[in-house]
């Protein structure tokens, strides 16, 4: 296929909103790519050109896209970035500027031209990936021009999220929609929809046989919630209860050589934790992927400190300062591989015993604090006693749990202490729009609307407006520096609301947000019409709490469970 094909059916998909429309164009798409092409094109609907837990990144800010534009077309620089500026994107401007040429290069062609690109590093690059671009820039039409500088500057924003590229995948190659769940299986262990596709393209066989692997990042299991301990017991009876650390969830993989550590999100963060992995090389020698949750500890008395404490670890370049002041220590509570086999698939009680003959207790890692639990007061006192050593609550976990990749479900629940007002849990909501403030706030945001995620129609469903809760730094600086850049005409793709912000956001802050109650709302479309015809769920007394930067908008707290909470209310 021609670049030129792919990008008409990006501006066909651009242009759509029905999600099956969607599905239907990209599953014309995928049918129509030769077999080599078809995991490429899957990436560059991602906006990549490599899986991203690489960290490959382009590297091209809009005002560099735009001097290369200007050398495609030799123009002058200032000329043509104010003709950016006005346009609002350098995609326009490209259309504009560009002669009306033919264009045509094989999508192959522009795949390798674009990885070379996001390759380049180091001295001088800058200048390469300049001249680079504007030479493909030269020889693209102007609707290819568009697309490449919107992929190079991380500004395609098709609102194609990966479930609806795993729906079309699975009409495409496998022929039937309903087989999603065996592509996402694949996805779930790998993390890489490429490589997906190409399984899909060997069979389903093939689909079926994929394993983990060392150095690629496994999605991670999620709890379900339930209210009390004896919710709990009826729900998983004798089970294993750990401590709940409050701290930041890490994959570690190692493959007798090299380290990787992944986020929540599935991004590369073995930067961060240098001195934490020294220990780990010194006491474990066989290859294996563990999680653990890395916690601050006060160096002086030895404390463990509150979540938010990790977060001054993210930083690029962690200084030896950092480490010292903030040091970390890391509770093992799961082993997926060891040393050459996968263990994903055995009950709770056989990975635990695995870890607990694997992983020893040291000064910075030791397996999680743990305990079988038979009955509620038991259970109760467990609680109380997490709580006194200053962690969130308990995972309750059922001792014959799989460890299901990517999946929320009973086999962990959480145990958390009721945040403030009466609902059990605080919800992690989407960012999608934003109303201007007045009196003191006025110039700044005066309140947000947020939404929670529908996994089954890949959108983003509004919750509420959140106005309380956010510090004047939060209102003058971190919001607009967080918000602006996410500013666009209308409502993103995937954002279904009734209410109509002054501003709208593309999907990709997410923030924690504790509220008094949930309730029936027709303003919101949140599960709207699930609970009742022509209502859908809203917050009363939302509060924010927190940045959730761990969390990428589908990790949002999902409509279902605000159903579910909104139920867990009478309980
Ligand atoms: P979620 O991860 O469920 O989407 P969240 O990030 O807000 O939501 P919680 O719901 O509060 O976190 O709890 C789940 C998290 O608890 C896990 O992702 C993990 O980071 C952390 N955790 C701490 N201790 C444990 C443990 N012993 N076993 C499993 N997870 C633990």
């Amino acid at each position: 296929m021609t670049f030129k094909r792919f990008a008409e059916y990006l501006a066909k998909i651009e242009a759509e909103s029905g999600r099956l429309e969607i599905i239907r164009m990209l599953s014309e798409l995928f049918s129509e790519l030769e077999p080599e092409e078809l995991p490429k094109a899957v990436l560059l609907l991602t906006g990549r050109v490599a899986p991203e837990f690489l960290g490959l990144e382009f590297g091209v800010a809009e005002k560099e896209a735009a001097k290369a534009l200007a050398l495609a077309v030799g123009a002058d620089e200032a000329e043509v970035w104010r003709r950016v500026r006005e346009l609002g994107d350098v995609g326009h401007a490209a259309q504009e500027l560009l002669p009306d040429q033919e264009g045509g290069l094989p999508l192959l062609e522009v795949f390798e031209e674009l990885l070379a690109l996001a390759k380049d590093a180091g001295p001088g690059s800058q200048l390469r990936k300049r001249e680079r671009l504007s030479r493909l820039l030269k020889q693209a039409s102007p609707l290819e021009a568009v697309y490449i500088l919107r992929i190079v500057t991380g500004r395609l924003r098709l609102g194609v999220g990966e479930a609806t590229i795993l729906d079309a995948l699975a009409q495409a190659v496998l022929g039937d929609r309903a087989k999603r769940p065996m592509l996402e299986r694949a996805y779930n262990l790998t993390s890489d929809l490429a490589y997906v596709a190409e399984l899909a393209l060997k069979g389903e066989e093939a689909l079926q046989n994929v394993r983990v692997q060392v150095g690629k990042p496994i999605r991670m299991m999620l709890a379900e919630r339930l209210p009390n301990a004896e919710a709990i017991m009826k729900k998983l009876g004798r089970h294993i209860a750990e401590y709940k650390y409050d701290g930041e969830r890490i994959q570690v993989h190692f493959d007798g050589e090299q380290f990787w550590v992944y986020s929540r999100r599935i991004e590369n963060i073995t930067h961060q934790y240098p001195d934490l992995l020294k220990a780990f090389r010194a006491h474990l020698k066989k290859p294996y992927i563990l999680e653990a949750e890395a916690v601050v500890y006060d160096p002086d008395t030895g404390e463990l400190l509150p979540f938010q404490f990790v977060l001054n670890r993210k930083v690029k370049h962690l200084s030896r300062e950092l480490i010292e002041k903030y040091p970390v220590k890391a509770f093992v509570f799961e082993l997926l591989y060891l040393d050459g086999e996968a263990l994903i698939d055995l009950p709770l009680v056989e990975r635990r015993e695995r870890l607990e003959a694997f992983v020893p207790k040291t000064d910075r890692f030791e397996p999680s604090e743990r305990r079988w639990i038979e009955s509620a007061e038991e259970l109760e006192a467990f609680f109380d006693e997490a709580l006194e050593v200053g962690d969130e609550g308990l995972m309750c976990k059922r001792p014959d749990g799989n460890y299901e990749a990517g999946k929320r479900g009973f086999k962990w629940v959480k145990f958390k202490r009721a945040a403030g007002g009466r609902l059990a849990d605080t919800l992690d909501l989407v960012v999608v729009g934003a109303w201007w403030g007045r009196g003191r706030r006025s110039g700044t945001y005066g309140s947000l609307l947020v939404a929670s995620y529908n996994p089954e129609e890949d959108r983003f469903e509004t919750v509420t407006k959140v106005g309380s809760g956010f510090t004047d730094e939060d209102l003058q600086k971190i919001l607009p520096a967080r918000l602006d850049p996410l500013r666009r005409e209308g409502p993103a793709p995937r954002v279904w609301a009734f209410l109509e912000p002054d501003v709208w956001f593309e999907p990709g802050l997410v923030i924690e947000v504790e509220a008094q109650e949930i309730t029936l709302s027709p303003n919101h479309t949140c599960a709207y019409g699930k609970v009742k015809e022509g209502r859908g769920l809203a917050l009363r007394f939302p509060r924010f709490l927190r940045y959730r930067d761990d969390k990428s908008p589908e990790e949002a707290t999902t409509s279902d469970e605000v159903v579910e909470l909104y139920r867990l209310q009478w309980k």
